[in-house]
């Protein structure tokens, strides 16, 4: 049964497509946005398509970014032998946060998960795997502690060891299945400074 016309149910319908978003959500958000001046609502649509026009993966950390090479991985203060590992670009943000990590990253857009179809090749692991052709001294696996994370931690290990780069992964003091992102500061640090070598 549909309660609402046409055009408003096509937008409920695009916003409940959006991630954390149920059909409660998107219909409170579809009617706050048409009450709003169009004006308003224009501004919110060019800013939709021009971050996503204008975003790219950054050509070494594959981090979202609208320059070439994103503001960390040209910041020559930073340490590029030491490069850890995420899985999304929240995940740096929440480790740029704790402003004590001085090494690189490298965003991996996801994490293995042969449930949902997601393998090595879906995620930026051959991207890392050219960046261990140069200098590297460390890379810190800081996936999350969830099933996925853990798989794709330690199919990261077993394809970096060869190479003879020092593999670590961050402490478990980061709760099972937490996101990154969710976690204070204090216990990101911990975690990075708990780390252990695979
Ligand atoms: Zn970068």
């Amino acid at each position: 049964m549909d309660y609402f016309s046409g055009r408003i149910s096509a937008l409920i319908e695009q916003l409940s497509q959006l991630p954390g978003i149920g059909p409660k959500s998107a219909q409170r958000l579809a009617f706050y946005i048409v009450s709003q001046p169009e004006e308003k609502v224009k501004r919110l649509a060019d800013s939709l398509l021009d971050a996503r026009r204008n975003l790219h993966y950054c050509r070494e950390c594959c981090t979202l970014t609208d320059s070439e090479i994103c503001p960390i991985c040209a910041n020559p203060k930073r340490d590029k032998r030491t490069i850890m590992v995420v899985e999304t670009p929240r995940d740096l943000a929440a480790y740029e946060k704790t402003g004590k990590y001085t090494g690189v990253y490298h965003v991996l857009h996801g994490a293995i998960s042969p449930m949902l179809g997601i393998g090595p090749d879906d995620i930026r692991l051959k991207e890392l795997m050219r960046r261990l052709e140069g200098d590297v001294k460390e890379v810190i696996i800081a996936t999350n502690s969830s099933l996925e994370g853990e798989t794709t931690a330690m199919y990261i290990s077993k394809l970096i060891k060869p190479a003879g780069v020092k593999v670590t992964r961050i402490a478990s003091g980061v709760p099972v299945g937490g996101d990154l992102e969710n976690i204070d500061e204090i216990t990101l640090l911990r975690a990075l400074e708990g780390r252990t070598e695979l």
